[in-house]
């Protein structure tokens, strides 16, 4: 859940922007005093602020700099002026967006959601999520070559987690156990297709619940092995 900060001292308004913003989904916090929202906003992690212009002890302009000064997160101004609006954006504080009371509540929740969703596009762009492969509680995360399943990770050697990565990456194709020895194995290596039957056996003691009645990794006899999704 986004967790969102509005400074405001006109507590009625607080509240109001509250209320629709709750029923929208989000955990909202309210402050009234321009220092306090400023410390709240620089030690805690809030998703997006809401921030009054005509503050006690220090106004929407200060904090908004200091904000600036230290983090990203997405910042809406609010002012009973027109006029301010002007002279804020004029000023370049960094502020994402303006907003001239008296403004509907409605209104307000859609531009959190926007902000909130351009943010979270911003951010996705610079964190690379890792590579997983998810089935029915087997989660096999190839970035960092680790296996889970139900969330208990099983540690795996790096021949059973190539071959069952290959077998995950193409299910409902059956291959033989040539076909999977040459797939994993290089042509130098010393071993043959009992290899294949052996990793089979390891692999299905960490993820089968009943290693006798596979669902993951099925044997299909006289040909070889497939991967049941
Ligand atoms: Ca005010």
């Amino acid at each position: 859940m986004s967790k969102l900060l509005i400074v405001e001292d006109e507590v009625a308004i607080a509240e109001l922007e509250k209320d629709y913003l709750e029923l929208s989904g989000f955990d909202v916090v309210v402050e009234t005093s321009g220092d306090i929202g400023a410390k709240r906003a620089l030690n805690e992690d809030f998703d997006l602020i809401i921030l009054d212009l005509m503050l006690p002890n220090m106004d929407g302009f200060e904090i908004c700099k200091r904000i600036r000064e230290e983090k990203n997160v997405p910042v809406i101004m609010v002012s009973a002026k027109k006029d301010d609006i002007d002279k804020i954006r004029g000023l370049g504080l960094g502020a994402d967006d303006y907003i001239t009371k008296p403004f509907s509540p409605s209104e307000l929740v859609a531009r959190v959601k926007a902000h909130l969703a351009r943010y979270e596009r911003l951010i996705g762009l610079g964190v690379k999520e890792n590579d997983v492969i998810e089935i029915r509680g087997l989660k096999i995360d190839k970035t960092a070559r680790r296996v889970f399943l139900n969330n208990e990770e099983k540690i795996f050697t790096t021949k059973e987690f190539d071959l069952l990565t290959f077998l995950a990456e193409n299910p409902n194709h059956v291959y033989t156990k040539d076909e999977l020895f040459r797939e994993i194995w290089d042509m130098e290596s010393v071993g043959d297709i009992a290899t294949v039957t052996v990793h089979i056996k390891k692999i299905r003691e960490k993820i089968e619940y009943n290693t006798s009645k596979p669902q993951y990794i099925e044997t299909i006899w006289g040909v070889g092995y497939r991967f049941k999704v």
